[in-house]
């Protein structure tokens, strides 16, 4: 492993989520072991304190029924019956004194505590102690009760089989903890390594793109977990890419097809007029001709910019109230001459007043290249017909012709920028008119929609909220 990738390692997410694991299991078990720790340490000195107890209990009937005497012979016995190294008897007079005992060789080191005495006489209360004699290894618990009212007994028991049970313990937490950690470790990579496969793929994946290869996806596991569905959003996130990089280059292939006509002619044109051209009246015909280019390539370009600026949102609607029906019929009175020309009946179904709140001149260009289009797209002897209809918090207008259509593959295409369907080649247009109505409708927080039949003609819905709207920019 190169240091880089050490240091990689060692900041992973696959290592911090190991070692997180790892860590909380620790932490668990060994509170689990404690606990259970504590609560066996605590059993066996109740058992060993209940124990003390019932020997005092023995005692304080002996010494009632059958005398002093009888309690030391009591005590000498019940030592040796025992094993004089686990346990010891002492009798003591109030004061502390002793007077009496067991064999106490191996219990030379346990003292008469007087602070323990003076408890026992004061509260009446059996007083227990620990201590850790050093001459031991394990500990010893004692016990001052009174069996008497002049004698008090002093009784002490080795903890050794307790100290073995406890050594026994930390023998197996210790072995039992390297292997729970051991096994954490391993549960816990198994786990972050299938947790981070999938963003490792999604990384990948990522870094195939960035090194220009557009059509590679993030292969989806369909666990429908966090990851599936991260994967399957970055997928979704790259084929709208992709689907805006090819728009991006038609628009500029378009573009740079749209200029170069004009240009063409442009220079084809002063070409031929510098090299056959002589009289005035030649250039002048060329120059009229090349401004008349211009300004169509600067209409272009012009409607470009408005439909890029209005869907950036950078051109809003200046807006005020605006009466659509007087609009819809001065736009209908601009196209009535064209409309005549080309042998179509226009007619309209406009209530008498109907405002909104929107730009006017920008609902003006969004009729006009409805109508255009309407007019345009309808052979001799169709009919356009404009409405208009309020619609509550909407206002709908419709643009209906009885024109060529537009066929169903061509439908969701036709507000492209630069879309053009092929029976509509040989027409003059840009293909910007829809994307510029779209743009202009999509400001205004309304839509537009089209539904057509190849042949019968087709219908254009506008929609505009009436108050200004909340989509507005
Ligand atoms: P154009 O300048 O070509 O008219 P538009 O963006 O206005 O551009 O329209 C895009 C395409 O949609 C047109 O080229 C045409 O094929 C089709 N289209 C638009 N309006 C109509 C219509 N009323 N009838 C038939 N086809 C239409």
């Amino acid at each position: 492993m190169s240091s880089g990738m050490k240091s990689r390692f060692w900041h992973s997410l696959t290592f911090r989520l190991t070692l997180w694991y790892t860590g909380i299991f620790t932490l668990s078990a060994c509170v689990a072991f404690l606990l259970f720790y504590l609560f066996i340490t605590t059993v066996i000195r109740e058992r060993l304190d209940r124990d003390l107890l019932n020997q005092a209990g023995q005692f304080s009937v002996v010494l009632r029924d059958q005398g002093i005497r009888a309690v030391e012979e009591f005590a000498l016995l019940e030592a040796q019956a025992a094993g004089v190294k686990q346990v010891f008897y002492r009798l003591l007079y109030p004061t502390g004194q002793a007077f009496s005992s067991s064999n106490l060789a191996s219990w030379r080191e346990i003292e008469i505590r007087q602070a323990a005495i003076a408890r026992l006489l004061e509260a009446g209360e059996p007083v227990f102690e620990t201590v850790s004699p050093g001459s031991r290894a394990e500990k010893v618990r004692l016990l001052y009760a009174r069996i008497g009212p002049a004698v008090i007994l002093q009784t002490g028991q080795s903890m050794e089989a307790d100290s073995r049970l406890i050594a026994a313990f930390r023998g197996v937490f210790a072995v039992t903890m390297v292997l729970l950690i051991a096994l954490a470790a391993g549960v816990g990579w198994f786990m972050a390594r299938r947790a981070v496969s999938g963003v490792e793929a999604i990384a990948r994946t990522a870094r195939g793109i960035s090194g220009g290869n557009l059509a590679r996806r993030v292969p989806a596991t369909g666990s429908g977990d966090e990851i599936d569905q991260l994967a399957a959003t970055f997928n979704a996130m790259l084929d709208r890419i992709q689907s805006l990089v090819k728009e991006i280059r038609e628009m500029s292939d378009n573009i740079a097809h749209d200029l170069k006509s004009p240009l063409t002619r442009i220079r084809g044109a002063a070409e031929v007029t510098l090299t056959t051209g002589k009289s005035l009246g030649e250039y002048e015909t060329m120059a009229a001709g090349a401004i008349e280019e211009c300004d169509r390539l600067l209409g272009l370009i012009d409607t470009m910019l408005m439909i890029s600026r209005t869907e950036a949102g950078v051109l809003t609607p200046a807006l005020g109230r605006v009466d659509l029906a007087a609009l819809l019929r001065e736009a209908v009175d601009l196209f009535a001459a064209a409309a005549e020309d080309r042998g179509l009946t226009l007619d309209t179904h406009l209530p008498e007043s109907l405002a909104i709140d929107g730009d006017p001149r920008m609902l003006q260009r969004l009729l006009a290249n409805l109508l255009d289009n309407a007019v345009k797209y309808t052979p001799a002897g169709g009919s356009v017909t404009v409405g208009l209809e309020d619609r509550g918090k909407q206002v709908g207008i419709t643009v209906q012709d009885t024109g060529i259509g537009i066929a169903a593959a061509d439908l969701p295409r036709i507000f492209e920028r630069f879309y053009r369907c092929d029976q509509s080649r040989s027409v003059a247009g840009t293909g910007l008119g829809l994307s510029l109505a779209r743009a202009i409708a999509r400001a205004h927080g309304g839509e537009v929609t089209a539904e057509s039949r190849p042949g019968a003609g087709s219908r254009f819905t506008v929609t505009l909220p009436r108050g200004s709207a909340n989509g507005l920019h």
